[in-house]
């Protein structure tokens, strides 16, 4: 097995022997990938990594897919794969391989229909989900990881550095965002996994996707994109554009504002302090200017084979960074029925600092449109 993926088992089972949890079970996700290597499909036969807290792991799949697992990572380095047929009780062959156990988690994303399932025919087993026991390891990246967020981030930047070929006055959001999600595969993504093109009132709504509004000069655009590399690493990254003319003066002003209060985070950011006092440094900064109200949502997110997943940037998070975190810093202003505006970057931290992986401009650029 790759030394990665070798050690990401070791250190499962290592924390599973910490928490006193005899075996762990993942189903297709990105908890699979991250341990397996294996994109497998979530369909309705049985898919799961068997993994005792000491003991070898097994790959349990279908007889039908045994082809595709025998192509993934894991196998090729060397793990077990054991298959069931189609009457076989694919549930059975999965537990035989933690006979014994007392204690046995699974991961946060398994089907209810199969949690419910297990719990009901081996009662005697204490059923938990992994949580901290793999979001632990996952939001402190290696540096493979790193280098992929890298590829992904530089991807997406690529995006961005041709938004003046899809935001044009006369189009409507829709129009541009299926472009923009074209150039997101074109650019070096395997998927385009979401799209939001917030033009004028829209971008005062952080999670608008589309819609037919069509754009008009002088608007204020968020565009917020991101997709999955082949690795399986995600990109999401935010700007603000404007199409056709200046923007309004107030937001001018206030985007001045936004960019000082998201410098102030990437500038702080670093391994020592808290999550929530990133959050807190750059909300200072907004509310200062008199725009406190209208920053309504946390700072960020961890991203990483998903793209909301741990670390999350907000208030009450006491987590301490650390080397290797990656997350968004994102900040935004929205004037509600109005316009908005936000900056988002990836980073991840270094020993002293952290590095951005979007380094497109962040100033208000104004489109020809
Ligand atoms: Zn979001
Ligand atoms: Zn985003
Ligand atoms: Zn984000």
């Amino acid at each position: 097995m790759t030394a990665d993926l070798a050690s990401r088992i070791t250190r499962v089972q290592d924390a599973l022997a910490q928490a006193g949890v005899d075996g762990l079970i993942v189903t297709p996700g990105s908890d699979l990938r991250y341990l397996t290597g294996y994109d497998a499909k979530p369909l309705e036969r049985l898919t799961a990594l068997v993994l005792p807290c000491d003991g070898d792991p097994a790959l349990v799949v279908p007889a039908l897919e045994v082809a595709e697992a025998q192509r993934s990572p894991a196998a090729l380095a060397g793990m077990e794969i054991v298959t069931h047929q189609e009457t076989d009780d694919a549930y059975a062959v999965a537990v035989a391989r933690l006979s014994d156990a007392v204690r046995v988690a699974v991961d946060d994303h398994m089907w209810a229909q199969r949690v419910v399932t297990l719990q009901t025919r081996y009662a005697d087993v204490m059923w938990t989900v992994a949580g901290r026991l793999l979001t632990d390891l996952r939001m402190r990246k290696g540096p493979d990881e790193v280098a992929s967020l890298r590829h992904a981030g530089a991807a997406i930047d690529r995006v961005h550095r041709r938004m003046g070929e899809f935001l044009k006055v006369g189009r409507t959001e829709r129009e541009a965002a299926a472009a923009i999600a074209d150039a997101i595969v074109a650019e070096g993504h395997e998927t385009a996994d979401f799209v939001i093109v917030g033009s004028g009132p829209n971008g005062a709504s952080p999670h608008h996707g589309v819609s037919d509004r069509v754009l008009e000069s002088g608007d204020t655009v968020v565009v917020d994109i991101g997709g999955s590399t082949q690795e399986g690493y995600c990109s999401d990254c935010t700007r603000t554009y404007a199409v056709g003319a200046e923007p309004a003066g107030e937001v001018t002003e206030y985007y001045e504002v936004l960019r000082e209060a998201q410098r102030t985070q990437c500038d702080y950011a670093r391994p020592g302090v808290t999550a929530a006092s990133v959050d807190r440094v750059g909300r200072t900064v907004i509310s200062d200017a008199g725009f406190g109200d209208y920053f309504v949502h946390r700072t960020g997110h961890g991203i990483g084979l998903e793209t909301h997943e741990e670390p999350y940037i907000v208030e009450g998070n006491d987590l301490v960074l650390e080397t290797g975190m990656a997350f968004s810093i994102e900040p935004g202003i929205y004037l509600p029925g109005r316009h908005g505006a936000r900056i988002e970057d990836i980073v991840v931290t270094t020993d002293d600092g952290l590095d951005r992986l979007n380094t497109t401009t962040r100033a208000l650029t104004v489109l020809e449109g």
